[in-house]
């Protein structure tokens, strides 16, 4: 009897104070399940990209009535165990919306350098979410089946801030994800970088070309780090038959980069919508080629779930001196800003477009969003950011951590 008052207990009530809506999930047909799904992916996909405001709405929740996100419901056989580290992240966190979406259980690691709460905030209610503060440095414990490595800051002012942290999550921090990965045979992506390129002199930049990198410059730590990380997967592959995936990402941008990072998006939009100098560092002809989140997480999906193993570059070829793209960024903020040059940046490289050709071929996978639609989104993001912040001050040249 107690036994039986104990499963009702477990089965009915307790998912029903989980999450409202959980029983009328369950009796859903498969049909019109597909096709609510649909929408409500969608749906919530648009509102997750286009509408931070509405967001931060779904977002508030309290003790006794969280508001919880609406995802797919999977099957036990389908639906996966999936950590992210740096998931709390800008590109972690656009990822972790995809993969809770699709239903699976999500763990995201992060130590919050320079990530923040706020990006995940969203599904903290969500049975299926979990978050864990913790530095990918030390061994981590935990059973799972995918692994999105990501932890690593990003931008130059960010990983230069402490070049030996920087250094030890990248090495360190892969040593420690892969140990775990073998261990309990999960499939490891890395999210190495256009930066293993270094200063390329091959253009545009294909797998194979090895890279032009200065070993012991301001950017070493990261770019050294990263091919660092690319050698370890594939020694882990080679040596224990880890399931490894590579991606090599270039310039990405959109909604939830942090503001005072110090990338040349954020800054020159931050920059144009403030009316502020904007700042082109050197004489702007170095080259940069523009991807929006929403594409690099397609393609992060697409690689984890393909056979391929070899190393993949994930951007968009659309390539624009840095000049060029300062009045691209005025022109769509109606901006007056005067645009100001700068001294260049030690190691700058002078140029960046992606050859796209292995992940069009291997993953079927290419840009979809143009780069004036991604700044679209961005630019009214940042506005909404500004609104509530008052004022923000980009982080300049040479700053080597964040302003706030
Ligand atoms: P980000 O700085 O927004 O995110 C990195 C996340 O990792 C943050 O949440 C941070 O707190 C976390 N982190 C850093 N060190 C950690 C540690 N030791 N332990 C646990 N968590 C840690 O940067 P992003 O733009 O989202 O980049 C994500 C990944 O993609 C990084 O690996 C980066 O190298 C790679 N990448 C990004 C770009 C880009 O343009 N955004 C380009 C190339 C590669
Ligand atoms: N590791 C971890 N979690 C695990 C398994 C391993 O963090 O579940 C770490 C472990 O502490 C070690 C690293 O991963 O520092 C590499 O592990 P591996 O087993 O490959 O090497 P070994 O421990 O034999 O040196
Ligand atoms: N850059 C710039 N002004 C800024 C920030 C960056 O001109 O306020 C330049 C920078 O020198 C580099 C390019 O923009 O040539 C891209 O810089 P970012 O830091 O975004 O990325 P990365 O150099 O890592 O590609």
């Amino acid at each position: 009897m107690i036994l039986f008052f104990g499963m009702v207990i477990g089965y009915v009530v307790v998912p029903f104070m989980i999450r409202p809506g959980y029983l009328s999930d369950l009796m859903k047909s498969p049909e019109t399940e597909m096709v609510n799904e649909r929408h409500l992916t969608d749906d919530i996909t648009a509102r997750l990209i286009d509408n931070q405001k509405l967001l931060s709405t779904q977002s508030l929740p309290t003790a006794r009535t969280p508001n919880i996100m609406t995802s797919k419901t999977l099957s036990d056989h389908r639906r996966k165990k999936i950590l992210v580290t740096g998931g709390a992240g800008f590109v972690g966190s656009h990822l972790v919306d995809k993969l809770m979406m699709e239903g699976h259980e999500v763990t995201v690691v992060d130590n919050f350098f320079t990530g923040q709460k706020r990006n995940v905030a969203h599904w903290m209610h969500h049975p299926n979410f979990s978050l864990v503060v913790h530095d990918v440095i030390e061994p981590l414990m935990a059973e799972v089946d995918q692994i999105y490595h990501l932890a690593c800051p990003a931008s130059p002012p960010h990983y230069q801030f402490n070049a030996v942290k920087t250094l030890k999550t990248s090495t360190m921090g892969t040593l420690n994800m892969l140990g775990l990965a073998k261990r309990v045979k999960a499939r490891i992506l890395l999210t190495s970088t256009s930066e293993i390129y270094g200063d390329p002199q091959v253009h545009p930049q294909a797998e194979d070309y090895w890279g032009n990198v200065n070993p012991i410059g301001p950017r070493s730590c990261y770019d050294e780090g990263k091919r660092v990380a690319e050698t370890m997967m594939y020694s882990y592959k080679e040596q224990s038959g880890v399931e490894i995936r590579v991606a090599r990402i270039f310039n990405t941008f959109g909604p939830r980069m942090h503001p005072n990072d110090g990338r040349v998006v954020s800054n020159f939009i931050i920059q144009a919508l403030q009316e502020k100098p904007m700042t082109v560092y050197g004489e702007g002809d170095q080259t940069r080629s523009f991807q929006y989140v929403s594409d690099l997480v397609d393609g992060l999906h697409a690689l984890m779930n393909n056979d391929y193993d070899g190393p993949v570059n994930l951007g968009n070829p659309d390539e624009f001196t840095m000049k060029e793209f300062a009045q691209y960024v005025k022109k769509l903020t109606n901006s007056k800003s005067e645009i100001r040059f700068l001294d260049k940046t030690t190691d700058d490289p002078s140029k960046r477009r992606p050859d796209i050709t292995t992940a069009k071929m291997r993953l079927n996978w290419e840009p979809k969003v143009t780069v004036e639609q991604g700044l679209r989104k961005t630019i009214d993001y940042f506005q909404q950011v500004l609104d509530e912040a008052g004022e923000i001050i980009p982080t300049g040249p040479g700053a080597s951590k964040p302003q706030n």
